[in-house]
């Protein structure tokens, strides 16, 4: 019988990350980082994400990036749920 065993690297996800370990598994081998995407959170007119790069051994390898989607023109009412969004993704962000 052969016992094979392979070292395995895991990331390690902030609480708010989306993207499944066999997917940053791949993002390491062939790009040498790996992306950290966090839910959308959308309204009407609206989309916003987050993001965060890291390195295999977990280091940042870039700036958090927020990614801000508006289609079309908002309605005040919109712009105003857009505004709160933001801040409240960019304090995620900035954890
Ligand atoms: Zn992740």
């Amino acid at each position: 019988m052969t016992t094979t065993s392979a070292t395995r690297v895991t990331v390690d996800c902030p609480a708010w990350c989306n993207v499944t370990q066999a997917q940053h598994l791949r993002e390491l081998r062939w790009e040498g980082n790996t992306t950290h995407w966090s839910d959308s959170r959308s309204g009407d007119g609206w989309e916003i994400r987050h993001t965060a790069t890291a390195t295999a051994d977990g280091s940042p390898s870039g700036p958090a990036r927020l990614y801000v989607s508006t289609p079309g023109g908002l309605t005040l009412a919109s712009a105003e749920a857009l505004a709160l969004t933001l801040l409240a993704t960019y304090e995620e962000a900035s954890d």
